[in-house]
């Protein structure tokens, strides 16, 4: 699925990196894996051969690379439908928020752990009353001698049952404007007062949690970057969360199960061929991000865009294959169950599609 022409020789290489890792481990490809079950062994494995927080800062662990470099092995990880879910969300915007907002001690304390994989970071935004509406979370972090206290609720954080961290949004003061008085903080997910509770999904799995902070101490050097401008640095973090691959990989496994298997006919070949030009423009919009994020940029329109566009391909993704499946074997009939049992999440998870579109439009007018 690579343009050979377009990629450097240092893509090229990495991506070979990535191959190679994937053919040596023992694990079964899954659709959706990065929000699936966590393999820390992978993950810190994946640190020890440099293919993880590629563009860190040298000093923070990282290897000073850019993100279009960074895009190749996590294209690749995608397709191989590797385990990643216990580094996936703090490499990709966790160390990237704590190095673009938080202060040096903070990024000092976190980014190299998190390059290792040693630590693994869940993301508490969402709130029972503030999902798409994120302005409306009601988690209070009230200033103390030594730092803050926080109380309230977190709900849907995925992978908080093994994350040792939590990335929490809350708010720092009242005021008329919604968007003021929110500030992101870094909380022990074994501090006295988290509880972390289940919520097992109508498969069976768990996947997600809701958490209850009851006078939770947080030192005053995890708060990240400045107190009450939780809102405008949460915005260029979700960019980091919207803008990725995993936005219109994540049933690439079942589609690649597919094509190894040579049931294709004429008809099959043609409508695949539909899905190639969709996937075509989703990897070059996501070189554009990648090249804004270099830039130092937010592109949070057309973040929106590959995360809305990105659910329709992998809608599309099995639409294509269900017809199909009389003439595959079992293994990919049950990469096609699993995925039909995830592919409701892609719509909701990092943000609504009428609330992406709602973003696109603001950013056009
Ligand atoms: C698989 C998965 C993983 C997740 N992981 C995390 C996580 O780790 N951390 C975290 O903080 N959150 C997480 N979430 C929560 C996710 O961010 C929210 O589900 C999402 O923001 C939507 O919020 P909500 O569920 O409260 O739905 P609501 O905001 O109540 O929306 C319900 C429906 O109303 C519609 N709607 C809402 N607002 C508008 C609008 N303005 N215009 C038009 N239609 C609208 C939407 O279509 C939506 O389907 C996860 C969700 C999923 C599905």
């Amino acid at each position: 699925m690579t343009s050979q022409d377009t990629m450097t020789t240092r893509e090229q290489s990495l991506r070979a990196k990535v191959r190679e890792l994937c053919a040596d481990w023992d694990y079964e490809p899954r659709c959706d894996a990065w929000g699936g079950e966590a393999d820390p062994a992978f993950s810190q494995e994946l640190g020890r051969r440099g293919l993880l927080a590629l563009t860190w800062p040298k000093d923070l662990g990282g290897a000073a690379e850019s993100n279009l470099t960074r895009l190749a092995v996590t294209e690749e990880l995608l397709r191989a439908g590797a385990p990643v879910s216990y580094h996936w969300a703090g490499e990709r915007q966790i160390g990237p928020t704590l190095i673009r907002h938080g202060s040096r001690a903070l990024q000092d304390e976190f980014c190299p752990r998190l390059a290792r994989a040693e630590i693994s970071f869940a993301l508490g935004m969402s709130e029972p009353d503030a999902g798409s509406d994120l302005a409306a979370v009601r988690t209070t972090a009230t200033r103390t001698d030594e730092g803050w206290v926080i109380n309230g609720r977190k709900v849907w954080t995925s992978g908080a049952h093994f994350a040792d961290y939590l990335y929490v949004l809350a708010r720092t003061s009242k005021s008329e404007d919604r968007h003021a008085g929110l500030s992101e903080f870094v909380v022990d997910t074994s501090a006295p007062g988290v509880h972390v509770q289940p919520i097992i999904g109508m498969d069976g799995g768990h996947h997600f949690n809701e958490i209850v902070f009851d006078e939770v101490h947080v030192p005053d050097r995890w708060l990240i970057g400045t107190e009450g401008h939780g809102w405008q640095q949460v915005i260029s973090q979700l960019a980091f969360e919207r803008g990725g691959p995993e936005r219109f990989l994540s049933m690439y496994p079942l589609l690649g199960a597919v094509l190894d298997t040579g049931v294709l006919d004429d008809t099959d070949r043609a409508a695949l061929r539909g899905l190639t030009a969709q996937l075509t423009v989703l990897r070059s919009l996501a070189r554009n991000i990648a090249a804004d994020l270099d830039a130092g940029r937010s592109p949070v329109a057309q973040a929106a865009t590959s995360k809305y566009l990105g659910n329709r391909l992998e809608l599309a993704m099995l639409d294509f294959v269900r017809p199909l499946l009389s003439r595959c074997d079992g293994r990919v009939r049950a990469l096609f169950d699993a995925a039909v049992i995830a592919s409701p999440k892609s719509g909701l998870r990092g943000g609504a599609a009428p609330v992406m579109l709602s973003i696109v439009t603001k950013e056009m007018q």
